[in-house]
C-alpha cells in the first residue's frame, strides 16, 4: 500500500510558479496583520448534538491535522499554565473539544508518530528501533482517506517522519517544504540556528496547496518544528530568554502561525467543512528531574501532550473531556466522526461516545482508561543493551519502570493527587497493591510485540544526507 511513485510524480508536478507568487503575497501579509483575531470573525454557526451525528453525512468535510511537534500540554494556557502562550489554541479549544489528560506513546518522534497514525502501542508497531520503518502491510489514515476520496497531503519538518520509514504511505503528496527561509526577526533572535527554515514555510505551503487542490476534499496533515526547534521571533519574545522562556516564546509563535492559518482557513470559506485536529509527539524536560529535552523518559512532563478538536460548527461552552486520553485514540475518533472504518485490533479506540456524552449534559462512563508510554532509551542501537522506559497510568496513578545505563531497574508511582500535581514524590511504598497492578500490565505490555502485520518491520539504511537532517534537529547520533 505504499505510494511512492504517486507521490514523487505529484511532487515533480507541484505548481513552484504560483508558489512562488503566492509566498511573495503571504509575506507581504506577513508584515501587515495585526495579532490574530477570528473572535468576532468566526464564521461557524453554534452546533450540537445533531451536527456531531451529522458530520459522516456530509460529503463536504476536509480533515485538517496539525502536530505541534514537542509541545507539552502543561505550557499551554487552556491546561492551566500562567503566561499566555497559546491565545489562538486556547479559542479553538473554547469553542471545541479539549482533551485535559491525554498521552502520547513515546517521547521520541518516531516511535510516537507510529502509534499515533497506526492506532497501536510502540511495540506493537514494530516501530521501536533506529532503523524501523512502518510495515507496508499497516492501514495507514492517510490511505483509508485517500481510499474515501481525499485528496491527502503531508507537510512535515522533522526527519523521523521521512518517508524512508514508511510515513509516507497514502499521501498523494508528502514533502518536506523548503520554500521560504526564516524572517529577518527570527535570525535575529535565533543567531545559532542550524536550518534557516521556520514553520513559516510549512504554512505558506499548506496555503498554497489550498490554493490548487482547495475546491477538492482534502486531508492536510501539517507537522510543525518551530517548538522543538526553540524558535521565536520579536512578536513572540514575551518571556524572557532563559531555557524554558524561550521554549514558550516559541510556542506562542507557532501559536501565531497557527492563528493565521486560521484566519486564512476563515477568509477562504474553509472552517464551516474542516474538522480540526492539533496534537503533539511528545512533550519536553527542564530539569524537573535533573534531565531536559525529549526522547529519553517516559515521565510525565515528556508525555502529557495537548489534544484539540475542532468542528466545522462551535460548540458553546465548549467541550472538557476530564477522562484518561492517549494519542492512539485519534484516528478511531476522527474515523468516527467520519463515517469511516476503523482497522482492526488497534489498541485505541473512539472517544465519540464521551463527546457525544457531554454535549449531551449526561454523567460520562465511570472508570479511566489505561494509558502507556514507552521508549527504549537507545533508539535500539546495536551496540548497546535496550534500556526500556514504559509508564503505565491509571486514575491519578503513574507507574514508570526503566531501565538503568548501570544495569539496574528503578521503578516509581506517582500520584496526581499528592504534592503540586508535578509527580516528583515516589509513592510506591504506600501503594503495593497499585504498583503489583501496573507493574504487571508494564511487563505485559513489554512481553507482547506482536505487530498486525504479516509483512516484517522493514529496516532502513539512513544515508549520511538524512543523518546530517537529524543531527541539525539535534539528535545526537552516531
Ligand atoms: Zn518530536
Amino acid at each position: 500500500m505504499a505510494s511512492t511513485h504517486r507521490t514523487q510524480t505529484l511532487d515533480r508536478t507541484w505548481p513552484w510558479v504560483v508558489a512562488a507568487v503566492g509566498i511573495v503575497l503571504a509575506g507581504l501579509a506577513w508584515v501587515l496583520l495585526p495579532a490574530i483575531e477570528i473572535r468576532g470573525g468566526d464564521p461557524r454557526e453554534t452546533g450540537s448534538i445533531a451536527e456531531l451525528e451529522a458530520l459522516s453525512e456530509r460529503s463536504d468535510l476536509n480533515v485538517l491535522f496539525i502536530l505541534i511537534d514537542t509541545l507539552r500540554a502543561d505550557h499551554l494556557g487552556s491546561y492551566g499554565y500562567e503566561r499566555d502562550t497559546s491565545p489562538n489554541l486556547d479559542l479553538l479549544a473554547s469553542r471545541g473539544v479539549r482533551f485535559d489528560r491525554n498521552l502520547a506513546q513515546s517521547s521520541w518522534t518516531k516511535a510516537s508518530m507510529a502509534s499515533l497514525w497506526t492506532g497501536l502501542n510502540p511495540h506493537r508497531t514494530g516501530v521501536t528501533r533506529f532503523k524501523h520503518g512502518i510495515s507496508e502491510d499497516a492501514q495507514m489514515p492517510a490511505e483509508t482517506l485517500r481510499e474515501a476520496g481525499y485528496r491527502t497531503v503531508g507537510l512535515w519538518r522533522n526527519g523521523w517522519v521521512d518517508p524512508t520509514f514508511g510515513f509516507g504511505q497514502g499521501f498523494d503528496v508528502y514533502h518536506r517544504p523548503i520554500t521560504a527561509g526564516a524572517p529577518d526577526d527570527v535570525k535575529r533572535k535565533n543567531p545559532t540556528m542550524k536550518t534557516n527554515l521556520t514553520d513559516n514555510s510549512a504554512i505558506l505551503a499548506a496555503e498554497e496547496f489550498l490554493r490548487v487542490y482547495g475546491d477538492e476534499r482534502w486531508f492536510l496533515y501539517l507537522h510543525l518544528m518551530d517548538v522543538h526547534e526553540y524558535t521565536y521571533d520579536e512578536e513572540s519574545a514575551l518571556f524572557g530568554s532563559d531555557y524554558e522562556a524561550v521554549y514558550d516564546n516559541s510556542i506562542r509563535r507557532v501559536d501565531h502561525l497557527v492563528g493565521q492559518f486560521l484566519v486564512h482557513l476563515a477568509e477562504e470559506g474553509y472552517l464551516e467543512n474542516t474538522l480540526i485536529v492539533i496534537g503533539s509527539d511528545h512533550g519536553e524536560a527542564f530539569r524537573e528531574r535533573g534531565y531536559e529535552g525529549h526522547a529519553r523518559h517516559v515521565y510525565r512532563e515528556s508525555t502529557e501532550v495537548p489534544l484539540i478538536l475542532s468542528f466545522p460548527f462551535v460548540v458553546e461552552p465548549g467541550v472538557v473531556i476530564a477522562s484518561r486520553t492517549r494519542n492512539v485514540d485519534i484516528w478511531p475518533t476522527v474515523f468516527d466522526l467520519l463515517g469511516l472504518p476503523v482497522p482492526e485490533a488497534v489498541d485505541g479506540v473512539s472517544l465519540v461516545p464521551e463527546i457525544r456524552a457531554s454535549l449531551q449534559g449526561k454523567a460520562l462512563p465511570a472508570g479511566d482508561r489505561e494509558a502507556i508510554a514507552h521508549i527504549d532509551g537507545t533508539w535500539g542501537r546495536r551496540d548497546v543493551d535496550p534500556l526500556d522506559a514504559v509508564a503505565v497510568a491509571e486514575g491519578p496513578f503513574r507507574f514508570v519502570r526503566r531501565a538503568t545505563l548501570a544495569g539496574g531497574l528503578v521503578e516509581e508511582l506517582f500520584d496526581v493527587r499528592s504534592g503540586n500535581g508535578g509527580e516528583m514524590e515516589n509513592v510506591i511504598e504506600e501503594n503495593e497493591e497499585v504498583a503489583e497492578r501496573l507493574r504487571s500490565r508494564a511487563i505485559d505490555y513489554l512481553e507482547n510485540s506482536e505487530t498486525p502485520w504479516s509483512e516484517e518491520t522493514p529496516e532502513v539504511e539512513l544515508d549520511e544526507m538524512r543523518l546530517n537532517l537529524l543531527r541539525a534537529l539535534g539528535y545526537k547520533l552516531d
